[in-house]
């Protein structure tokens, strides 16, 4: 697989590889009183200058392209923003980008686009906020989305130990994947190096199977995924993880199931939290609907208006989990 062959993927990666560095350098110089006092400018400061980078480098290469992202700059531009700002574009000018504070502001609100089009980008510049501040893991996921199906998707995983086997060795990890082109990664550090093709686990029986969900318990239900565990005959433990590094986490084989089950009633996932990670699945050959077993509909704008929660699994075993999840689904 060749990425000449297909300019987005060289313009994303170039992109997602810039945003990581920012990232990693403002978690870097993270101040842990800062942590403490629950301090969130950091993240504020990394996310919007991810954008913003990620923006620029698209509209360059792209210029007819908008991006479903989180945040646009409308309070950048006010007066209790501009101390953001002045960070936000130091720290783009830090990794090499000369601009002013109007560029970065009109980057980012390329990022703003509302609704859908037949072609456009998704990006969450810092998915998994609350693992970025633990300095824990997060990650940079971008997707480009044509007539409603994902063709292209990317996760830069900058914590992420670059083989699991070894989770004090080196970390850093780029993955991708393009429709019928399968899922790839390479470390994020080095572009010289193969990239390794990637596939879900083998694993045929559900008590065999090893499930992540999220750290916290308000974006995904522990308690109805512990009775969806014990109906699936698995005891081991959840692998609980932050952001979109749960999706790689099957994609890779790391674990075998991903369960991301509503908290209350009426929450409509977002369209950047899943993109990127969706299309690594399924390239890697696993399974990736919502909790009632439809596939996610990325034709809504920036919701997944006709899902509910999501449920990936290696491809082994999925009609059964989606079963199990309905089965202990909770009555109120
Ligand atoms: P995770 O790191 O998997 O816990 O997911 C982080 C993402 O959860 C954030 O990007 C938010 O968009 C999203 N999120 C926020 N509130 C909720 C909620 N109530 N249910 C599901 N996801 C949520
Ligand atoms: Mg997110």
């Amino acid at each position: 697989m060749n990425s000449a062959d297909f300019p987005e993927l060289s313009s994303a990666l170039t992109a997602v590889r810039q945003a990581a560095a920012v990232c990693r350098s403002v978690q870097a110089s993270m101040d842990p009183a800062a942590l403490e006092k629950k301090d969130k400018s950091p993240v504020t400061v990394a996310d919007f200058a991810a954008q913003a980078l990620i923006c620029r480098q698209l509209q360059f290469d792209f210029p007819e392209d908008r991006v479903i992202g989180e945040e646009g700059a409308n309070d950048l531009r006010t007066a209790e923003g501009a101390t953001f700002l002045k960070q936000i574009h130091a720290e783009c000018e830090a990794v090499g980008v000369a601009c002013s504070k109007d560029e970065v502001c009109a980057w980012i609100d390329r990022g703003n686009l509302q609704e859908y089009r037949p072609r456009f980008w998704t990006l969450d510049p810092i998915d998994g906020t609350k693992g970025f501040l633990r300095k824990d893991q997060y990650a940079i996921s971008l997707a480009l989305i044509v007539d409603g199906k994902i063709v292209l998707g990317i996760l830069g995983c900058p914590n992420l130990p670059v083989n699991s086997a070894e989770p004090d060795g080196s970390r850093g990890v780029l993955a991708w994947a393009m429709a019928g082109a399968g899922s790839w990664m390479v470390p994020l550090d080095d572009s010289g190096t193969s990239p390794v093709k990637l596939h879900t686990t083998g694993t045929a029986e559900t008590a065999d199977a090893r499930f992540c969900e999220s750290v916290e318990s308000g974006h995904s239900s522990h308690d109805w995924s512990g009775q969806i565990a014990s109906s699936l005959g698995i005891s081991r433990d959840p692998f609980r993880i932050d952001s979109q590094c749960k999706y790689l986490a099957v994609a890779r084989g790391d674990a075998d199931i991903y369960l991301r089950l509503p908290t209350r009633k009426g929450y409509q996932e977002k369209i950047w939290d899943h993109a990127g990670g969706v299309i690594l699945v399924e390239e890697a050959g696993g399974c990736v609907t919502d909790i009632h077993g439809v596939p996610a509909e990325f034709t809504h704008g920036r919701t997944l208006a006709a899902n509910e929660g999501m449920v990936v699994t290696n491809g082994q075993f999925h009609t059964r989990v989606v079963d199990a999840v309905g089965r202990h689904a909770p009555t109120a």
